[in-house]
């Protein structure tokens, strides 16, 4: 088995749903010595996706943050993995991906590993969305100087006619356009419209993440 063969076996003992290889080269400066991106794909628990249905969005966050934490665990397991190969890396945590506040845009989103992975597309509703889980994941990288072979990237979106989280939005924060890689993110999601309601809800002790809950491969996921 090959070296790579061996590092996605790796994290996905580890416990990731799926993992994918993608081309980085050159999309931040700041990781330029790191070409090659490892994307990692955590599904939510089913019963996560149960408690936003139930609008219990303390609980949520909880199980929420819980998935973020098994993810950065995974990904620092994976850096000391391929550092034990003998290529530099660096795990893609939170902390290290900072999130401009204003424009909501971490430094490289890992949406856009994930899709230059091949692992799925970004939905109507501006989440990644895969096949298998809907938008019911959580999403964290590697970054490495590695050697790897990239999968097929998505460039375009997979949602066909639906239109379920547009029509779940409360506050008509979801554009009609379909996402593919040439377009930027205004062009398929009103985001301040989004971040205000979040905030607003939040404040009430609620959320809103009904584009996820809704969606209908989210659906599909919860009825498997
Ligand atoms: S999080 Fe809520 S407000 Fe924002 S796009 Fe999704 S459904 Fe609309
Ligand atoms: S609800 Fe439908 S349109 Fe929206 S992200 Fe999911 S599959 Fe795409």
């Amino acid at each position: 088995m090959s070296e790579q063969e061996n590092l996605k076996n790796y994290l996905m003992k580890l416990g990731t749903s799926k993992v994918g290889f993608a081309d980085v080269d050159g999309l931040a400066k700041q990781f330029i010595d790191l070409p090659n991106g490892i994307s990692l794909v955590l599904k939510l628990p089913k019963e996560t996706i149960q408690l936003v249905k139930n609008e219990e969005y303390e609980e949520y966050w909880k199980s929420f943050h819980r998935a973020i934490g098994q993810l950065t665990k995974i990904s620092h397991k994976g850096e000391r993995y391929i550092k034990s190969l003998g290529y530099d890396a660096f795990a893609l945590t939170m902390k290290r991906n900072e999130c401009d506040m204003e424009k909501l845009l971490s430094i490289l989103p890992y949406k856009t590993i994930a899709t230059k992975a091949g692992l799925g597309w970004i939905g109507r509703s501006a989440l990644f969305v895969t096949p298998e889980y809907g938008s019911a994941v959580a999403l964290g990288a590697i970054l490495t100087d590695m050697p790897l072979e990239h999968d097929m990237p998505i460039t375009d979106s997979e949602c066909d006619d639906c239109t379920n989280c547009q029509e779940a939005c409360p506050v008509g924060a979801i554009n009609p356009q379909k996402w593919n890689d040439r377009l930027n993110r205004d062009d398929i999601i009103d985001i301040e419209t989004c971040g205000e309601y979040i905030i607003e809800q939040y404040k009430a002790g609620l959320g809103c993440t009904k584009c996820m809950s809704e969606c209908k491969l989210t659906q599909e996921y919860l009825n498997k």
